[in-house]
């Protein structure tokens, strides 16, 4: 089943004809002036417990109705019963890490993941005792006290596809979380696949236009409510502001993955024809790794891609370096094309043993595509290709 434009447009906005407004009203109190004593409280003690709603907001760290209807979009969007909105990415793993821990401190996770969520779970920073496994090992290392398993599936940023249905039945009682930020909604749904937790990145697709920090979990009411109240204790509040502008950027999200898309399969197409590349990581080229999971879980590739330059770093520095118009910059799903060097950046964090063994060599470069004109972006590439000296292909 695929999200419909309708969805989109329309998501988290039913209240708004009855408020008698046509856009989305922004509410910015910090604090709400209370009816009385015994009703504040009533209320204060229903937002502590992390349930949804209740009849006065009391403080905005409780919370706050403009994140609220954007939190019900996107609950809708994902299927799911209820979303809890984050500060950002990693603030939504982080408070879902501190949610599940009261099941046990060991998490299950398949590499490769986001550098930052891998290092979170690597410093021991929340307590937390990892098993990285390959997709089809999960099984055997769930415990008792198992508490989690985590998967990222497009994986940043090698573009690896895992299987989510078969993790899950692997998992058994365990809840599994998807980060599906590379695939957003439109082009996969992990709660339908049998997942209980979906984490975006939404500073990512959803936001869109690269001005917005935030995360967002989607996930079971019971859940939800273990969330609020982490999020409640610990304040990784999402802005009003920022939830404006990520509602107001919902309606596009298909029209701009769907474009990013049709763009990045062109890119992917005329790198891997170049003898210039060593490897295009692309699940929607023929030959790739994961077509059958492709098939059955998602709506299409996406629009990240990832390649592999002859003369590892130097090379691909230089690459990076000649480009005009498209932008190197960490970040990805904005309406601009943008790439980025992963082991020098976006996974610099990673152990090096780690990268080189999950495929983020000196040669990677992740792009993202955006909007524009196919043939613009491959007139930049080209000529940025060109410019690598021949002594760094070399190398
Ligand atoms: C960017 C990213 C994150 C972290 O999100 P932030 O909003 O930067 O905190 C997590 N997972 C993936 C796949 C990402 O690309």
């Amino acid at each position: 089943m695929t999200l419909c434009h309708t969805d989109l447009v329309h998501a988290g906005r039913e209240q708004l004809r009855e408020l008698g407004v046509h856009a989305l009203p922004v509410d910015l109190s910090t604090t709400y002036p209370l009816d009385g004593l015994e009703s504040g409280t009533a209320s204060l003690d229903r937002l502590v417990a992390g349930h949804g709603s209740a009849d006065n907001p009391v403080y905005a760290r409780l919370f706050n109705p403009t994140v609220d209807r954007w939190e019900r979009a996107i609950a809708q969007v994902e299927g799911a019963e209820a979303a809890v909105a984050f500060s950002s990415g990693m603030a939504a793993l982080t408070a879902c890490l501190l949610a599940v821990s009261k099941r046990g401190k060991h998490i299950v996770a398949v590499r490769p993941v986001y550098g930052t969520s891998d290092h979170l779970l690597c410093s021991g920073l929340l307590g937390n005792e990892v098993s990285w496994v390959a997709a089809d090992e999960v099984a055997a290392v769930i415990r008792e006290d198992t508490a989690l398993v985590m998967i990222e599936t497009p994986a940043n940023p090698t573009l690896q596809l895992v299987d989510i249905a078969a993790v899950v039945k692997q998992a058994g009682a365990v809840p599994v979380l998807v980060d599906s930020t590379f695939a957003t909604p439109v082009l996969q749904q992990p709660l339908r696949h049998g997942a209980s937790i979906v984490l975006h990145s939404a500073t990512k697709f959803l936001g869109g236009h690269g001005d917005v920090i935030a995360g967002v979990i989607a996930c079971s009411e019971n859940l939800a409510r273990d969330l609020r109240q982490v999020r409640v204790a610990t304040g990784a509040l999402l802005h009003p502001w920022a939830a404006y502008l990520l509602h107001r950027s919902l309606p596009t999200l298909k029209l701009r993955v769907e474009r990013a898309q049709q763009v990045a399969g062109a890119l992917a197409a005329r790198l891997a024809a170049d003898s210039r590349i060593a490897a295009v990581h692309y699940p929607g080229l023929p030959g790739q790794a994961g077509a059958d999971i492709l098939q059955r879980q998602m709506a299409g590739p996406g629009s990240l891609l990832a390649f592999e330059v002859h003369g590892g770093h130097a090379a691909a520095a230089q690459v990076l370096e000649a480009l005009r118009l498209i932008t190197p910059a960490v970040s990805l799903g904005s309406v601009d094309t943008l790439i980025q060097h992963p082991a020098g950046l976006t996974h610099r964090v990673v152990e090096a043993d780690n990268r080189e063994r999950f495929g983020i060599g000196g040669g990677l470069l992740r792009l993202s595509a955006g909007l524009e004109d196919p043939d613009l972006l491959w007139n930049d590439l080209d000529q940025a290709l060109a410019s690598v000296k021949a002594a760094a292909r070399a190398a």
